[in-house]
């Protein structure tokens, strides 16, 4: 395994992480989120991604439960969870969602006690809130650091210019500014990463935990000839996830892809997962495999990225044509 130093920060995370959205609780049981967890650990992932919203508080829940039963010393591994969207879904109160220090300090409490945890190493508000001054999003997130429940904050999703204005707050109240920020970043999707963040890196310094390096399993050609019964996009409920991933479009730049795969005597899923973490702005690509094959098959992506030359980065811009100008 690869360790990256997250963003300017002295936290190493490894190149491949593993995260539990949808699989956790909807797709998996314990015996195999507790076989999935293990794969990861064995092969030297460290950090594990959750969510208060994941499986309405279930995913955090039995990923406690896996970790609980496990005798992994706490100091060899890393675990976030994610505040904004609550856990209760439609249930949700005023103050039981998004990030005022109410809920931010709530959430925090609340992931610990379903995670069976003291603390936690990442700690993201899942999206921005409008409707919260930042400076209390930014005190929030220090008291929490302050007093050791988590260790690093960070963001998800968030604009640029809404990260840049977080660090400025707490750079005028010498505060910490976010760490981190956990954005989607795959070869259909690559705006924020190459271009919005661009000065973020360059001058501040930002870690990333990449998710959907797959697009929710597209990129792997697993959806190349329609819809398995089994697959994520098949999933009742989901059907937003399928209308906003699966086009015709992508699938026949995906086909075309395959080729390029074929010549690395690679698959499609590893070469994808290669890509994204040849990026060295990327700290991680968070995996979301709901069976062992899976894991496996992209953990590969470690032997393959050194074969992704610029050569084949100019081939596959070529096919999927997502390269985002600056
Ligand atoms: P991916 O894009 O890697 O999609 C994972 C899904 O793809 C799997 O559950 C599986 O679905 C399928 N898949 C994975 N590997 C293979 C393979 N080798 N062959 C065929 N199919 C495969 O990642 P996720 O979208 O799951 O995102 C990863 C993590 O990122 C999440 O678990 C979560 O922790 C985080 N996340 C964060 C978000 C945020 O807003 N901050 C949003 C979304 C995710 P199946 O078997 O069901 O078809």
């Amino acid at each position: 395994m690869e360790y990256r130093r997250m963003g300017n920060t002295g936290l190493q995370l490894s190149a491949l992480s593993y995260g539990s959205w949808v699989t956790f609780a909807k797709q998996i049981d314990d015996s195999i989120s507790d076989r999935l967890m293990s794969i990861a650990y064995e092969n030297g992932i460290n950090f594990f991604d959750n969510a208060e919203v994941y499986s309405s508080g279930q995913s955090e829940l039995m990923m406690g439960r896996v970790l609980k039963s496990k005798n992994w010393e706490r100091s060899s591994y890393t675990v976030s969870s994610k505040v904004f969207f609550g856990w209760r879904g439609k249930e949700n109160k005023p103050n039981q969602h998004g990030l005022s220090r109410k809920h931010i300090m709530e959430a925090c409490d609340e992931a610990l006690q379903r995670l069976q945890l003291e603390y936690l190493d990442l700690f993201f508000c899942h999206r921005p809130d409008k409707n919260v001054p930042m400076e209390e999003v930014v005190r929030s997130m220090n008291t929490l650091i302050q007093q050791g429940k988590i260790f690093y904050w960070g963001t998800s999703e968030w604009s640029g210019a809404e990260i840049m204005e977080a660090h400025a707050v707490a750079q005028r109240l010498g505060l910490e500014g976010p760490a981190m920020e956990q954005p989607q970043y795959n070869l259909l999707e690559r705006q924020k990463m190459e271009v919005e963040y661009y000065t973020i890196f360059k001058n501040i310094g930002m870690g990333t935990t990449i998710w959907s390096p797959l697009a929710s399993g597209l990129l792997s050609g697993k959806y190349n000839n329609g819809i398995p019964d089994d697959s994520r996009l098949a999933l009742e409920g989901f059907e937003w996830l399928k209308d906003r991933t699966f086009t015709e479009d992508r699938i026949e730049r995906i086909k075309t892809l395959q080729q390029v795969a074929e010549e690395l005597d690679t698959t499609l899923a590893t070469l994808s997962i290669a890509w994204c973490i040849s990026n060295p702005n990327v700290t991680t690509a968070i995996l979301g495999a709901t069976k062992e094959a899976q894991l496996l098959e992209n953990l590969k992506a470690l032997d393959v990225y050194p074969k992704i030359t610029n050569e084949i980065k100019e081939r596959i811009d070529n096919i999927m044509n997502t390269k985002p100008t600056m």
